[in-house]
């Protein structure tokens, strides 16, 4: 490492949640004197990944080509663990931060461990204490907590998790969710609606009201989706006022089945992933998100908007207690009973806007960059 600099930290970001969560954090850290940053495209997306570095500004000063068609979990993990094995030999940095529960996150934080190298984990601590649900992500963040060096939770509940399986209190740092501190950040561009594709701006004239439906949960490919397609079908027939947007995740598991459902109705409207800057946007102008995303859960509160959570468990349950997130399972019946009790009724909608949100404060990239720099083994 050149003399001038004091710390090198190499931020690892595999899939579209990791470069929001971890963008705030990075441009915190490059203001920092004496600090050198660098940035890891994992790869483990392709697409999503590059659209979200654009939104950010972000060039990743190095990239990894793992990803293939149709690869299962174990292929995928071992070519990773190959690739941050040689990228750690040749840049040993002090610290790779990682953040969340993919399984970029798990394995660079394990060849990061091999390697004496210092783990620091943004988004630490969130257990559904289900390993079936979120699949994989669950085991990814609990092994990703094993070996971190300082544990970034979001939540006091995200703490209390940790201390409970007898993480050290003294390498915890209660932060808020660095999310928050994205919105925040993209926000201030999305002031008006010409950014959104000229579909959905056409819809706003038009007095219609939009429902954002978002869905890639791998623990709810084959049957979950067909139910949630169906859900959605239904919902579209009934609610003639009513819009149903949906950009649809890159991954055929996901594309196959919706576009097979619910291409060619008059009120669903699927879109490509939009960029973090349009579908902010859409988020302020929606009635209610149909969603089974984390990071969607944890925004929506910032914007005042009900979340529907298509999961059977959630590892976010402050927004449930806080009245902002409801979980309404992948059942199609289950699924048209809420989503039509929210659109027939504004008391069931208004109750459901929090004022203050639970899962941060927009500060937490400041924390986490203080803590580091701060950290004494
Ligand atoms: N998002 C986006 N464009 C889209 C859909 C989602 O930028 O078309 C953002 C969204 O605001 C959130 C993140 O992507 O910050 C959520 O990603 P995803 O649902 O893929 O992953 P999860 O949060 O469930 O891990």
């Amino acid at each position: 490492m050149s003399p001038q600099y004091s710390l090198h930290v190499l931020f690892i970001a595999g899939t579209r949640p990791e470069v929001i969560k971890l963008a705030p954090v990075l441009k915190a850290f490059a203001l920092k004197d004496g600090v050198r940053v660098e940035l890891c495209a994992a790869g483990q997306h392709k697409e999503l990944l590059e659209q979200a570095f654009a939104d950010f500004a972000l060039s990743p000063e190095y990239r990894l080509d793992v990803m293939q068609p149709g690869q299962s979990l174990a292929s995928l993990s071992g070519r990773l663990f190959h690739a941050f094995d040689r990228l750690l030999n040749d840049v040993q940095p002090d610290w790779v931060v990682v953040q969340g529960d993919t399984t970029s996150t798990m394995t660079a934080a394990l060849c990061a461990f091999y390697k004496k190298i210092k783990v620091a984990h943004v988004e630490a601590g969130l257990r559904s204490h289900s390993l079936g649900a979120p699949f994989p992500e669950e085991l990814n963040r609990r092994v990703t907590g094993i070996v971190a060096d300082l544990h970034f939770a979001p939540t006091p509940r995200a703490q209390a998790n940790l201390l409970q399986e007898g993480t050290p209190a003294e390498r915890i740092k209660v932060t808020g969710n660095t999310v928050v501190d994205a919105l925040r950040w993209i926000e201030k561009s999305c002031k008006d609606t010409n950014t959104l594709p000229r579909a959905i701006q056409e819809l706003l004239q038009s007095g219609k009201r939009i429902v954002l439906v978002t869905g890639h949960r791998r623990e709810s490919f084959g049957e979950g989706f067909k139910a949630i397609s169906t859900a959605i079908r239904r919902l579209a027939d009934q609610h003639v006022n009513t819009v149903f947007v949906y950009p649809v995740h890159l991954n055929p598991n996901v594309r196959k089945p919706v576009e097979e459902l619910l291409a060619g109705h008059e009120r669903i409207l699927l879109l490509e992933p939009l960029s973090y800057k349009a579908f902010i946007t859409l988020m302020k102008v929606c009635t209610l998100i149909l969603t089974d995303s984390g990071g969607v859960q944890e925004e929506a509160p910032s914007l005042g908007k009900p979340v529907l959570l298509m999961r059977e468990v959630t590892e976010r349950p402050e927004g449930i207690e806080a009245g902002t997130t409801k979980l309404v399972g992948v059942d199609a019946d289950q699924i048209e009973k809420e989503v039509s009790t929210l659109l027939d009724s504004p008391e069931a909608l208004v109750a459901m806007t929090s004022v203050a949100n639970p899962f941060g404060d927009g500060q937490a990239s400041e924390r986490i960059v203080a803590a580091i720099i701060e950290y004494k083994p």
